[in-house]
């Protein structure tokens, strides 16, 4: 419950989460609340064990955890349920107007038979229907005759669990997994569903939804931020006659406030959400899904309360006694070491509900064919030969910009960035050179600031390749998907409108383009450079590759047309490469899995990172030196660091990094339990900026 408290010289809002009879401080210090803000309590006690399981399990502290949970307003004091102005027709008006008063004030008499007739009106409704009846609402108070109140609006939609279309027929892996997870509501379970894009997984989350729905209990639907386009709004939308409540980012403090009192209210008997979203209201929770759950946005990984909000609805749904269902064309290597415990249960749609072929892959090696800016001859000829057949073609580089370095030839300078160990990105077409680590711009040189000879780019970024393709495929349209060219939603909408229609038949595009979005006749997907994702300092490099790799081969082709996927590499022997290539993601994780094992690394150990930043490479790494010296961990339990950061400065300032690692999750927790507190107390971690990140999902 929320309530309004004095604070120093502010007046601030707090939530109670105890009573207590006694304090130890003296009477006279003890404050009165102030205020009572809510007439229930906002946070039920599942809420509430949630966040207080959140608060243990990431050792972060309960207000700030509540804090991360609510939205803006109500921390700042706004209502939890929406209230309307209503006006109502006393008894002593109804008995006025029966006796067909006020006779000689038209615009008293219209307002008072306006509430008769109607039983009642809001202020909206009134201000819509009679020009200034505040006037004359105010002469008709004076004589006792009407009256307003503040109520909790009348519902315009009633709950339905109706259905407003049918689904098609399911397949039979499509009914084997709504009957797997269908008789397990009402209580919980964790099931995995495996399938590509287009094999048909929404569809059973809808078909769950409609269960739910159907024993008047509601859904919490979990997506990635990018993942949560109109068209998956629209499509639960079209399948449910029920009120939705949708939350995401991009929402202004006011709508997520109605959003959440709409979930809080239990007039939402869908809730559709990204990563907080996991701690939105949901009474009678009854299924709560997560799509693609291996998206690391799920993951919170910055400011001080880090959480995975993907864990936490496995969490939830365990409290709840709902089962919860986790969807992916890649699950996560922890998920899949997870069914292998036996811990989740796994359900498969082996192919797309509309192709029986799934898409060949092929890795061209950069080494030994030509390559001009960056594409290979074979690529170009794969491209010239779908384009013919009418195909389309799908380019595929994570990263943006025209070129990732400007290199001078004679003294070999590089420009670098003035706050980062990082270089600028030439950004042609804009003329500037940017760094993608802290968003520093400045002028593009023409000659090198040290020498006076001239600079040229070097590498490829989407910009250069657009060019590039340009020049191979003068008469082919194209498209770029990346975050330079695409700053809105609309942007999206009209890069997919053209690729649909055909009208552009080359689409050049980083990450953005392996999600949420479906380009059915891409027949050929070229992945310009696997090699970032294979020698990379963190471990889970390789897997995030895997995981992108097969989506984009995923969001190609449909129909009878098998598609081809084409990945250019340095290193085509490279056995996660292969294994990917010959047994699929399934046969990549195995192999993964096992170099995991064999290093003890996640899932086979459990990690934390204390992290820091200053603006001295010393006091980063001297906090936590003094935080390791400080520490007695079991033998069970190793620490390592600390280091610098890979890219040790951004942004001007020094980033650093401990790590410590268990196989016992219980042991890492209870040496975290005692260990941080000291930490706390140290005199260098004023001189930092440090945030512990359990489970941590990128490492550097
Ligand atoms: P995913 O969520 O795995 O990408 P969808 O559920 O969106 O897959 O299904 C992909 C397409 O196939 C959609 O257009 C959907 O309407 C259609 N579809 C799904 N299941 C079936 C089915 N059983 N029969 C026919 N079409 C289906
Ligand atoms: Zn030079
Ligand atoms: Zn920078």
């Amino acid at each position: 419950m929320r309530v309004r408290v004095p604070f120093g010289r502010h007046r601030l809002v707090g939530v109670v989460l105890e009573l207590a009879d006694s304090s130890d401080l003296p009477e006279d210090r003890l404050k009165p609340i102030l205020e009572i803000l809510d007439p229930r309590p906002i946070l039920d006690p599942a809420a509430l064990g949630l966040l207080q399981w959140a608060s243990e399990y990431y050792h972060h502290p309960i207000g700030e955890v509540i804090s991360a949970a609510l939205p803006k307003a109500l921390r700042v004091g706004a209502a939890s349920s929406a209230t309307e102005e209503r006006w109502n027709a006393t008894v002593e008006g109804f008995e006025a107007h029966n006796r067909g008063e006020p006779k000689r004030a038209p615009k008293l008499r219209k307002l008072l038979e306006f509430l008769v007739a109607r039983e009642g009106a809001s202020a909206d409704t009134l201000t819509e229907h009679l020009a200034n009846w505040r006037d004359a609402a105010r002469q008709l108070i004076a004589r006792g005759w009407i009256a307003s109140l503040e109520v909790a609006p009348q519902a315009s939609e009633t709950p339905t669990a109706e259905s407003r279309a049918e689904g098609p027929p399911l397949s039979d892996e499509q009914r084997a997994a709504v009957e797997a997870v269908g008789a397990s509501l009402g209580h919980y379970g964790t099931f995995v569903l495996h399938g590509v894009t287009g094999s048909g997984k929404t569809e059973v989350y809808l078909r769950l939804v409609e269960r739910v729905l159907a024993q008047q209990r509601r859904a919490l639907v979990l997506v990635p931020e990018i993942g949560l386009t109109p068209q998956l709004v629209g499509r639960f939308r079209q399948r449910f006659a029920t009120p939705m409540a949708v939350l995401h980012s991009a929402l202004t403090d006011h709508e997520r406030l109605l959003a959440w009192r709409e979930a809080f209210s239990g007039r939402a008997n869908i809730v559709l959400g990204t990563r907080s979203a996991v701690f939105a209201p949901v009474p009678d929770l009854g299924i709560i899904i997560v799509d693609e759950e291996h998206d690391s946005s799920f993951k919170q990984h910055e400011g001080g309360f880090r959480y995975s909000a993907r864990d936490l609805a496995v969490v939830r749904a365990q409290r709840a006694q709902a089962p919860v269902l986790l969807g992916s064309a890649t699950p996560a290597l922890e998920t899949l070491n997870n069914i292998s415990a036996g811990r989740y249960t796994r359900l498969t749609l082996p192919r797309r509900a509309d192709q029986a072929a799934p898409p060949g892959l092929r890795l061209i090696d950069l080494r030994a064919n030509a390559v001009n800016a960056g594409i290979s001859t074979p690529a170009v000829q794969a491209m010239e030969r779908h384009l013919k057949d009418d195909g389309q073609v799908l380019v595929f580089l994570n990263r943006r910009g025209y070129a990732p370095t400007l290199l001078c030839t004679a003294c070999g300078w590089v420009a670098p960035c003035s706050e980062c160990d990082a270089r600028m990105t030439v950004h042609l077409s804009a003329g500037r050179l940017r760094c993608h680590h802290c968003g520093a711009d400045g002028p593009l040189p023409t000659r090198c600031p040290q020498c006076g000879f001239t600079v040229k780019p070097v590498g490829q970024g989407t910009e250069r390749i657009e060019e590039a393709l340009a020049t191979l495929f003068p008469d082919v349209s194209r498209v770029r998907l990346d975050r330079d060219v695409v700053r809105k939603r609309s942007d999206m909408e009209e890069a997919m409108r053209r690729m649909a229609s055909g009208e552009a038949r080359i689409l050049i595009g980083t990450q953005m383009v392996t999600k949420g979005h479906d380009f059915p006749n891409v027949t050929l997907v070229v992945v310009l450079n696997a090699d970032q994702g294979l020698f990379s300092t963190d471990f889970r490099a390789p897997e995030r590759l895997a995981q992108t790799i097969v989506q984009v081969a995923g969001r190609a082709g449909r129909g009878t047309r098998p598609g081809e996927v084409l990945i250019q590499t340095e290193f085509p022997g490279h056995p996660l490469l292969l294994s990917l290539l010959s047994e699929g993601y399934d046969g990549f994780a195995r192999a993964a899995l096992e170099e995991r094992a064999q290093a003890s690394w996640p899932p086979f150990s459990r990690l934390a990172a204390v992290r820091d930043s200053a603006t001295n490479a010393a006091a980063a790494l001297e906090f936590l030196s003094q935080a390791r010296a400080l520490a007695k961990p079991p033998r069970s339990v190793k620490l390592l660091g600390p280091v610098p950061a890979a890219m040790a400065r951004r942004a001007g300032r020094h980033h650093a990094q401990l790590l410590v690692e268990s196989a016992d999750r219980g042991a890492l927790h209870r040496f975290l339990d005692g260990w941080l507190p000291e930490v706390e107390k140290l005199q260098s971690a004023r001189r930092v900026r440090w945030a512990l990140d359990v489970d941590p999902i990128e490492l550097f």
